[in-house]
Formats: C-alpha cells, structure tokens, sequence
C-alpha cells in the first residue's frame, strides 16, 4: 500500500494516534507521504506533528495564531495557513486519504473540501455527519467518495456489513462511561475532571462528557442510521462495560456477526487507512481468559435521557439532529467550562430544542435542502442553547 494522507484534527486524541499507525506502517517499509495537517490553537502539538510527519502544508484554525504558527514551523518545509480558509484548503489538497478528526461541526467545511474531490474519508468526526446528515452522504455518494467509519463502532458494523440487504438488525454497544453505576444524586454534582475519566477509552474532552451523558451514543445512532441507511427501530443500544464487541450486525437467518478487539483507536484507524487490506498493527491482543467475562445491561433512560432525546430528533427529522448536536455542543462547553451542571446538559439540549419549535418552528419542520440551511439550524440551535446556558448560569 502506498497512499498519501491528509490528517484533520491531528493535535487530537484521533490525530495522535493516527501519527502512531502512521509511523508504525512507514517503519514496515510503507510510503505514506503526508500532504496536509490541521490543528484548532495548539501550535505546539502542531509543530511536533510536522516534525515527525513531514507534510507539505499545516493549516491552524484560529487566525491570530498565523505568526507564532509560522516561527514554529520556520526551518521545516511546510507551508502554512490559518482561519476557515486554511481549514478547507487542508481538506482540498490532493492526498488519497483525509482523515477528519476535528471535533464538533467545526469538521464539517474540510470534511466537505474532501468529499467534494471523491477522496477515501476516514471519519472519526460524527457530529460533522449527525450535522449535515442526509446531505453529507448524498453529497459523498455524488462525488464519488468512499467513506471509512472509524469510530469505533461504526468501524465495527463496517468491517462485519457483508450482505447490507439481508440485516435485520444493528446493535451498537456502549461502554456506559464514568457515570454508569452513580445515581442521579451523584451525577448532578459530578466535576469535569470526573466526566472525562473514561473507564476504557482515553479521548479528548467534548467526546468524553458525551460518553457520560450516554449523548456520544445517542449521536452515533444517528450516524449508523444515516452511515448505513437503517431507521432508528432497527438500531438497538446496548450497554457493554468490557467494551470488547465493538458493535452487532444481526441477519435474516438469525446470524450475528460482530468485531471483537481491544479497545483502542489505532485498530479502526489502521483498518481504514489500509482499507480493503488490512495492516499489521502492535496494539494489545485480545485475550478471552483473562476477559474471563462479558456482560451486557439495557441503558437506563431515566439517568440518561440523551438517548431517547437523540432517537426522537432521528425519528423526526434532519433538522431535529442538526439542532440536537449543536445544541449540545454549546451545553458541554458550558458545563466543562464549569457554568453549568452535570445534568443540565441534557436539560440544556431539551429547552434549546423546545424553543425553537416554539419560536422557530419553521426551521425544524423538515429536513434541509441545502448546507446554508443546515448552518441557519446549526446557528438557531447554538444561539437557543446559549439562551438557556445564561439563564441557568444566572440562576
Ligand atoms: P480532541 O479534542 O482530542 O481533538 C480535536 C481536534 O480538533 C484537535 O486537533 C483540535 O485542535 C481540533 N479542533 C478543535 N476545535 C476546532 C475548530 N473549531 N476548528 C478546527 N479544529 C478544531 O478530540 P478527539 O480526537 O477525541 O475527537 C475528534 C473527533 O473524533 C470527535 O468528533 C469525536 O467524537 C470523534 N471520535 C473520537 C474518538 C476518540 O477515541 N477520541 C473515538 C471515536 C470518535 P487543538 O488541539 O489545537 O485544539
Ligand atoms: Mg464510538
């Protein structure tokens, strides 16, 4: 395999261990040249990535950034960009495979950029797909490009999707993050630190309230349901703490077939980027005995409403998930930046969407026809959710 990369996010959680597949690959022997990196504010990370990775061009997002960018990227071979445009231009540039590994919409523009020249799109970034939905695949479907799940859970159901029209039906697990055995009581006081203590996975930090809100599944069955093309009924969630079988596809002759492995981010990642191949990978090896055992519990609705709030939105509409992402997107900022709770969270992604049916109803009456009306949501949303963050800070 000889393929050139571009890497969306590779400050990240996903960026870093995509760096590490990387080199492990380039160490066999593989030429896997890179063409762009991005990153949101750390230059420093920035500059570390393109020590090691050597791409032509390096794109920061916030523009005041540009000048201390530059002086620590002097002296290496790169080119470097800053602001939207740079984020895009990232996505543009001619390498087979773009990992998008930017968190939040914020994905969504360079994501696109990719997409729109029919590259191979390793997807990480879910709520770029829960965001634009429909659009994002008919959009991928037009141009000719091929999207790689790399969630895991979605990497799962991809890597077991052999007869797509024969499914029944699909079972995404859930690890039930930090929160999985507290109380309500114990919840509402729960610190930031505390949401993003992952028992399995080690993520960035918007990811990890959403694991601890069960709102990271929530949106993941939006994605497995626009990914996939199945509707919210034939998508079931279940609670797997050992966090070992990624994901279930169920067939019509009662089969069930499922990608059991370690959980760790390098497996999905190495499996998109040597897709249809496979690599070899040094990640821990699973081993059965000393799992001893594998349970599985229903999720608790009442504790964690996100998922019921998620499958609403996905049963009515595009609109309705668009709003619901950004909506929370604005909600785990609040809460991480400590002004509001643990459990106000989902209250904040409930009123935000019950305002703009009252006072935008229009925006949320069908699914957008464009990416401008996508955005017009995304914004309402945000604008609604920070309405209500203010309200509770004020409190
Ligand atoms: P991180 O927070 O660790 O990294 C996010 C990356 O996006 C960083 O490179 C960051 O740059 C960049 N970024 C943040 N905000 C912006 C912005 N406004 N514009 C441009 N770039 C921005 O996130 P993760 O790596 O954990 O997650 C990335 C995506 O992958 C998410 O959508 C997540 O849901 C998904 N995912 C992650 C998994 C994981 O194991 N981590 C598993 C499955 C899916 P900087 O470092 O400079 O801030
Ligand atoms: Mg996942």
């Amino acid at each position: 395999m000889s393929r050139s990369v571009s890497i969306l996010g590779v400050t990240g959680s996903v960026g870093q261990s995509t760096i590490q597949v990387i080199e492990e690959l380039r160490a066999q022997g593989r030429d896997i040249p890179v063409e762009a990196v991005t990153a949101a504010t750390r230059v420093d990370l920035l500059a570390e990535a393109c020590r090691r990775l050597k791409p032509k061009f390096a794109a920061i997002a916030d523009p005041t950034l540009l000048a201390q960018a530059r002086e620590a990227l002097s002296g290496l071979d790169v080119a470097v960009g800053a602001g939207p445009s740079a984020l895009e231009e990232a996505g543009a540039r001619q390498a087979d495979w773009v990992m998008s590994a930017i968190v939040g919409a914020a994905g969504l523009a360079p994501t696109m950029a990719a997409v729109r020249r029919g590259a191979l799109v390793a997807l990480a970034n879910k709520e770029c797909l829960v965001c634009a939905g429909p659009l994002f695949i008919d959009a991928a479907q037009a141009h000719g490009a091929t999207l790689l799940p790399v969630d895991s859970e979605h990497n799962a159901i991809f890597q077991v999707l052999t007869h797509p029209d024969r499914v029944e039906r699909l079972t995404l697990t859930a690890s039930g993050g930090p929160f999985r055995t507290w109380t309500r009581e114990q919840m509402a006081s729960a610190s930031p630190a505390q949401a993003c203590a992952h028992p399995m996975w080690s993520m960035g930090r918007k990811i990890s309230v959403d694991s601890a809100t069960l709102m990271n599944k929530g949106l993941e069955l939006i994605e497995a349901s626009y990914l996939f093309g199945f509707p919210s009924e034939s998508i079931d969630v279940i609670v797997h703490p050992q966090s070992t079988i990624h994901s279930l596809v169920h067939y019509v002759d009662g089969s069930v077939l499922a990608q059991m492995a370690t959980p760790d981010m390098r497996i999905p990642i190495a499996y998109a980027l040597a897709w249809p191949d496979r690599a070899a990978v040094s990640t821990a090896r699973l081993e059965l005995a000393k799992l001893a055992q594998l349970t599985f519990e229903a999720p608790d609705d009442a504790r964690f409403p996100a998922l019921k709030q998620a499958r609403l939105a996905l049963s009515r509409n595009a609109a309705a998930t668009t709003a619901l992402s950004a909506a929370n997107e604005i909600a785990v900022e609040a809460f991480l930046a400590g002004r509001m709770g643990f459990l106000d969270i989902c209250r904040t992604v409930e009123d935000a969407l019950a305002h703009l049916e009252g006072a935008e109803a229009g925006l949320l009456a069908k699914s957008p026809s464009s990416f401008a009306e996508v955005e017009a949501v995304d914004q309402a949303a945000r604008r609604a959710a920070r309405l209500i963050a203010g309200n509770l800070a004020a409190a």
